[in-house]
């Protein structure tokens, strides 16, 4: 895999490439994504097989601006506007009715399209240049922990993509919400750094948001998750929950019984966000015979890291038992 700077040079061979039909792996201010042309149903079938995505899952279509929107769009409803103007360029997706022209592959086969336009320096110069939509799901293996740096890239699709544009580490850190606006309410489909709160602000005539959870890739019980058994714990748990293992803990605190590797966790959701893949990652390369992550505050400004940490370990989000907790498929 070729490992690509962000100088000029270096992104127009990412643009060559990506005009071939080759996905190339970018940074994104969310995830690292594997990008590929939108319009081209080979780069498109190129993703799913590097990925290992099964063909029914959607990708997300990055745009260069929300003027591009009817491109894709059979309809953009007024509460799209209003969104796009006050998130985009950022990690919003915009779920609308799809234009017929949209390849089955980018909606798998539903008639919805999943739209966003990235705030991140390298795919925006990469779209403006491309004149295209890039579809770009995370740039991992189908269900794994997903890639924030260009080195998680190489270290779970080397041998499959032909190439990483190394854009440092993601300063969002997780997956965009994303907003579907295809039905009479809007619906949270996946929670993200733009909270639900900022969104109802912006929406004043919607008559609320809905919250529940149908079927997308980002929805499925586990996701983005280690391979090393991983456990969510109550935080300030007083009693090592088992002790005969190799223990790796991720948590805001340091506990009072033995580990064999402590992460110290941030306190801040923003700040949790953008290292949390990373965490993960070293977590799961340590050794460890078993992760426990300790529940972060159960309050509204953490809900897209409790969503990930639930599909990242299988515990129920809320309960504190640890006896309750299943191991990870
Ligand atoms: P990722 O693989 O992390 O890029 O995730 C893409 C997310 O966008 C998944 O949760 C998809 O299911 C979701 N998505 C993409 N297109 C649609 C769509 N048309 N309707 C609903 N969700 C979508
Ligand atoms: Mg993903």
């Amino acid at each position: 895999m070729l490992h690509l700077t962000t100088c000029a040079e270096d992104l127009s061979i990412a643009l060559n490439l990506l005009l071939a039909g080759e996905p190339v792996a970018l940074p994104f201010e969310t995830v690292y994504g594997l990008a590929a042309d939108a319009t081209n149903p080979e780069a498109l079938g190129a993703i799913f097989r590097a990925k290992g995505r099964p063909a029914d899952h959607p990708l997300i279509v990055h745009i260069a601006s929300a003027e591009h929107l009817p491109d894709w769009a059979v309809s953009v409803p007024e509460a799209a506007w209003q969104l796009a103007a006050a998130f985009w360029p950022g990690p919003l997706t915009l779920v609308l009715p799809a234009a017929r022209t949209v390849s089955p592959l980018v909606t798998g086969g539903q008639t919805t399209v999943a739209l966003r336009v990235p705030a991140h320096p390298v795919p925006q110069a990469v779209l403006r240049q491309l004149g295209r939509g890039l579809a770009a799901p995370s740039a991992n293996p189908f269900g794994q922990i997903s890639p924030t740096t260009a080195v998680h890239v190489q270290r779970h699709l080397a041998g499959k993509i032909a190439a990483v544009v190394d854009g440092g580490p993601c300063p969002v850190g997780i997956e965009s919400t994303i907003v579907d606006l295809s039905g009479q309410q809007p619906r949270i489909l996946r929670p993200g750094a733009i909270t639900t709160e900022m969104i109802v602000r912006h929406l004043p005539l919607a008559g609320g948001v809905a919250e529940t959870a149908p079927r997308v890739p980002g929805a499925l019980d586990v996701h983005y998750a280690p391979r090393t058994p991983c456990y969510l714990i109550p935080a300030g748990l007083h009693q090592a929950p088992f002790p005969e293992q190799r223990i790796g803990l991720l948590a805001q605190h340091p506990a009072d019984w033995p580990v064999a590797k402590f992460w110290p966790m941030p306190s801040q959701p923003e700040d949790y966000a953008r290292v949390l893949y990373a965490v993960l990652h070293d977590a799961d390369a340590s050794g460890c015979e078993m992760l426990l992550i300790a529940q972060p505050p159960d309050e509204p400004a953490w809900a897209a890291i409790h969503d990930r940490l639930r599909r990242a370990t299988r515990s129920p989000s809320t309960s504190a038992g640890i006896g309750v907790a299943t191991e990870p498929a």
